[in-house]
């Protein structure tokens, strides 16, 4: 009988692993922003390409057109080139 008593033990290692792994799982998604914000208008940069929620990206106006960037840098880079 000392099978059976490898195998349940094996099995409970088993089932604790994957509960813990889902508890970390959950605990690292919870700060993405994607998670927090669902449902929010998401605008691209034009100077990298990263899509972006509208509530953090940098806005900036030029010749009339919105456009919004993931960062200071990737603005600034964009107006040199502009
Ligand atoms: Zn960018």
């Amino acid at each position: 009988m000392i099978y059976v008593r490898i195998l349940v033990s094996l099995l409970v290692l088993y089932l604790l692993y994957r509960l813990i792994r889902r508890f970390l799982l959950r605990r690292e998604t919870g700060y993405l922003p994607g998670r927090r914000r669902n449902g929010e208008e998401l605008v691209q940069d034009p100077q990298c390409g990263t899509y972006i929620p509208i509530s953090d990206a940098r806005e900036l106006e030029l010749n009339g057109v919105k456009v919004y960037f993931c960062s200071r840098e990737c603005m600034e880079k964009y107006i040199i080139k502009a």
